[in-house]
């Protein structure tokens, strides 16, 4: 697929320096080390390797997810991509689902639960703020085009909502996620998971207790992704000597249906 404009680019320099550009014709980007003509990049594949006038050697690529949400413009806090990562696989997000999210924040979330659905599944996101609503549709758009099978409902979870259900998933990024466990119990399917993301430890221990009260919930799991990356150079090969050390707790949990089905004996 080549760049056409419209198309986001992701500039990295020789000082491995990322910008993010959207392609214009006739468009120039100027950075301290030199200009990059959009018409450089425009028509060319992705992975080129552009020489400035004095030059510089920059690679254009096509962002990914992580390259994106990085660097999209944001409303609330992102979901990070390790932490996407992890509620993808721990929630089993699975192509043809239909997922409930709340909140939408920017989208960051939104975007890896509706690539994992895929154009079969369905993604409904409720949001209490307007404005972060407008954002998230912006970043989602701009990422992925229009996708006809994602829905932005302007509205609490913690309250009771006329949603039709039956979601196979159910995924909250919001600071009191207990106080939606009626609605889920509505609408999650027997079988159907709930992934739920928070920061502090006091919460996780309000969402446990809370899940296992209502007796409903199984394969209740909390983890946190560390995610260490490592500097390799001659010699030297350690873990780098910064690191993300902290952003959030994953808690799981599986509901299931509780009418026991007793054997005929
Ligand atoms: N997962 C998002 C970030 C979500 S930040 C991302 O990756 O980009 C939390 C969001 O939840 C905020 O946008 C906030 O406005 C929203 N929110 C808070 N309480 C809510 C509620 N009761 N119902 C719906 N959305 C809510």
């Amino acid at each position: 697929m080549r760049f056409e404009p419209g198309d986001r680019v992701l500039l990295i320099d020789s000082k491995d320096r990322r910008y993010l550009v959207t392609l214009r014709q006739g468009g120039s980007f100027h950075f301290h080390r030199g200009i990059v003509e959009h018409d450089q990049v425009i028509g060319a594949e992705d992975g080129l390797v552009v020489r400035t006038a004095g030059g510089e050697q920059v690679v254009a690529l096509r962002p990914t997810y992580e390259d994106f949400v990085l660097k999209m413009p944001r409303g609330a806090q992102v979901v990070y991509p390790k932490d996407a990562a992890t509620i993808l696989i721990y929630g089993d997000i699975y192509p043809g689902a239909s997922v409930l999210e709340a909140g939408v924040g920017s989208g960051a979330l939104s975007i890896a639960l509706l690539r994992a659905v895929g154009p079969e599944g369905r993604v409904t996101s409720y949001e209490i703020r307007e404005d972060f609503a407008d954002q998230a549709l912006e970043n989602i758009q701009s990422f992925m085009g229009k996708p006809e099978n994602f829905e932005i409902c302007r509205a609490s979870v913690y309250d009771p909502f006329d949603e039709k259900g039956p979601f196979d998933r159910v995924v909250l990024d919001l600071a009191e996620p207990w106080r939606a466990i009626p609605q889920v119990l509505e609408v999650l399917r027997p079988g159907g998971i709930f992934v739920s993301y928070l920061p502090t430890v006091l919460q996780i221990h309000q969402l446990v207790e809370e899940l296992k009260a209502t007796d409903a919930f199984r394969q209740i799991v909390t983890v946190e992704c560390l995610n260490r990356t490592w500097h390799v150079e001659d010699r030297s090969v350690r873990p780098d000597h910064r690191m993300v050390g902290h952003t959030g707790f994953i808690t799981r949990a599986r509901l299931v249906d509780r009418t026991p089905r007793s054997s005929s004996d």
